[in-house]
């Protein structure tokens, strides 16, 4: 199993892996789970992915590691998050994703 996060390259470390959810996989093309392509990301990331795309933007966009790692609207999360060691975070979704839901 990778212990890695895809996203944001962080190493989720041996005893913090006790946490099933601390490493979950993305289908990249959300609304096709059954033949789409996942990825290994961090608790953190993950959420922050889908608090900031909607499922539309990722299946049209964003729907490989390389796009998600370019994106403006990561860039200053991937900034923060690479400097600590956290698991959990509080996200606040964005407004253009709440309103599609
Ligand atoms: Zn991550
Ligand atoms: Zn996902």
């Amino acid at each position: 199993m990778p212990t890695t996060c895809a996203l944001c390259r962080r190493v989720v470390h041996h005893e913090r892996l006790d946490d099933p959810q601390a490493l979950q996989e993305h289908h990249l093309i959300p609304e096709n789970r059954a033949e789409s392509p996942t990825v290994t990301l961090c608790r953190p990331c993950h959420k922050q992915v889908h608090a900031t795309f909607t499922n539309e933007e990722l299946r049209e966009t964003y729907h490989t590691i390389e796009a998600l790692r370019g994106a403006e609207r990561l860039a200053e999360y991937l900034s923060w998050i690479r400097s600590t060691g956290k698991l959990d975070i509080r996200i606040r979704t964005s407004d253009h994703v709440r309103e599609r839901r």
